[in-house]
């Protein structure tokens, strides 16, 4: 049977979560979503950190992991609201919950990305994307990206095309179509460092990795080489782990911008 993995990922998660609870629970008029904001790290500190920010802040460039100063200097009337950790829970359980519904096997890959193991689960696999997106907003107020394929990493990729409220699919016969024009640092598991490495190289597109002979690449940068080329083929055997949610608290990374080499913006981050 031909594996179906969907990838369901909240659009801009802490801030659309915050401002449903505005709207809902506390009666607002504004969304968040709507207005160049952002959930900033303490605002009092002139460290604080930018947690998530909205599509229009995008606009301004405003960067997740930027200093609340760098981006108030993009732009002046930036709307800032502070974190709410329990309210974060209660959205990722909620979500979970609801996701829950479809199939058992369900790995929370971070507070607010799940990977649904759907194989066998659905006759129509874009169909029931659609139905568990909308219900998503039709019941908890928020926007997911669901991206479909045959596997977790192709899933992946395929949720953070365009945003927010979307189903993507990227099956491997629409890799090239798809992907392979993409620039090498969208690619999942490369990061600052390997971006670097591949430039260098001479590498711009995830195509032309693909397309490269894998010894090359692991002469220059070893297993990670090796793995960045299964990837770029869009080559993962991962199986979905399905796991019950973790009980205490709920794991994130994001790639800072720059080297932190110091504890205070350390715990910040
Ligand atoms: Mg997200």
């Amino acid at each position: 049977m031909k594996k179906v993995i969907f990838h369901v990922d909240v659009n801009s998660a802490f801030l659309s979560w915050e401002a449903c609870y505005r709207i809902h629970h506390l009666g607002g008029k504004q969304d968040l979503r709507q207005l160049v904001s952002a959930v900033g790290g303490d605002q009092e500190k002139r460290h604080g950190i930018i947690l998530a920010k909205s599509i229009p802040a995008k606009k301004y460039h405003i960067q997740t992991g930027e200093t609340v100063v760098s981006a108030k200097e993009k732009c002046p009337d930036l709307v800032l609201v502070p974190p709410n950790y329990d309210l974060y829970n209660r959205s990722s359980k909620a979500l979970i919950k609801l996701l829950s519904e479809y199939t058992d096997k369900i790995e929370q890959y971070s507070i607010d990305e799940a990977f649904l193991d759907m194989t066998g689960c659905c006759q129509d696999p874009i169909t029931t994307a659609y139905e568990i997106k909308n219900r998503v907003h039709a019941e908890l107020g928020f926007t997911v990206n669901i991206g479909v394929s045959e596997n977790k990493l192709l899933a992946k990729m395929a949720s953070d095309f365009t945003k927010p409220d979307h189903v993507h699919t990227l099956w491997k016969s629409e890799m090239s179509e798809k992907m392979w024009h993409l620039p090498v640092g969208d690619l999942f598991y490369v990061g600052h460092a390997s971006l670097y490495k591949l430039k260098k190289l001479g590498f711009h597109t995830i195509g032309e990795l693909a397309a490269m002979d894998p010894a090359i690449l692991r002469a220059h940068m070893k297993s990670q080489g090796i793995l960045i080329w299964q990837y770029a083929n869009g080559i993962d055997e991962s199986a979905v782990i399905s796991s019950p949610p973790p009980a205490k608290g709920y794991g994130n990374s994001l790639t800072t911008p720059y080297d932190v080499m110091d504890c205070e913006t350390a715990r910040q981050y």
